[in-house]
């Protein structure tokens, strides 16, 4: 589904990355670990380009979105941001605005879907995620895990091909997350291609098919999950994963 070759960033004279590939099949779920300041945030937004890399190409569905030598023009930027989707940590929901109104307004900004069609999708979603008997409440109104919930049916509004998703439990209570992960663990059993910078090893192991570890912008191992999250090669990685579980 996307397919990411050589992708290069640097900040200033600091190579943040150098030189990342990754192929995403269709249905796949990829974790992301590695630790703080290795480049997991700046890799997983140049891959729907809120940032944009230095070099490399990217591919999806076997169409070209980038070539960072010809530079990319914006009407594709926005095609893509549509057709892969981003949840953060820190949900970015209008604190003005309901649930449902969140929900709502990308699609009809963005997709052009009136209000009636746009509300019933955002319903229908809301439903999905757990959601039924708090779409008239605003963000402060919820919780973090109930946020993010929100902000999840919102990128799936969008009906995208693929869903990125940066540390999407880490802002949110222990006891909140389980019901995060739930959902993610939905999406990902319903084929939703996915790849996530998580720390939830537990969640990981279970939902991920494979998992990249990046250390100073580079891969240093990838594999499969059950592989590297219980028998990583490199020492690092052992100790990393044993840290965390
Ligand atoms: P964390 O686990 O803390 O989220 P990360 O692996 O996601 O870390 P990044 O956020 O990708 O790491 O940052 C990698 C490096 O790039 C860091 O040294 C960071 O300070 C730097 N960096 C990130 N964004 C910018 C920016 N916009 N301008 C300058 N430096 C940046
Ligand atoms: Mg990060």
């Amino acid at each position: 589904a996307l397919s990411a070759k050589n992708i290069c960033k640097s900040f200033g004279d600091k190579k943040i990355l150098r030189g990342i590939s990754v192929d995403v099949a269709k249905g796949e779920h990829i974790a992301i670990i590695g630790p703080s300041g290795s480049g997991k945030s700046t890799f997983i937004r140049c891959l729907n380009l809120l940032e944009m890399p230095d070099n490399g190409t990217l591919r999806l569905d076997g169409q070209q979105v980038l070539d960072a030598e010809l530079k990319t023009p914006t009407r594709s930027v926005r095609s893509l941001r549509k057709r892969v989707g981003m949840v953060f940590q820190s949900f970015n929901l209008f604190s003005t605005h309901t649930a449902l109104e969140n929900v709502s307004l990308a699609q009809r900004l963005a997709l052009g879907r009136t209000r009636d069609e746009s509300s019933t999708r955002s319903e229908e979603l809301l439903k999905r995620v757990g959601l039924k008997d708090h779409m008239d409440k605003r963000p402060g109104q919820l919780s973090g895990g109930q946020q993010q919930r929100v902000a999840i049916a919102r990128t799936l509004a969008m009906d995208p091909e693929v869903i990125l998703f940066d540390e999407p439990t880490s802002a949110i209570d222990p006891e909140m997350r389980v019901e995060v992960l739930k959902v993610m663990t939905e999406l990902a059993e319903g084929g939703m291609t996915m790849m996530m910078v998580t720390h939830e090893i537990e969640f990981a192991k279970q939902a991920a098919d494979r998992v990249m570890f990046l250390a100073d912008g580079e891969v240093m191992e990838m594999g499969p999950s059950g592989q590297i999250l219980t028998d990583p090669e490199n020492e690092r990685i052992r100790r990393f994963v044993n840290a965390l579980s």
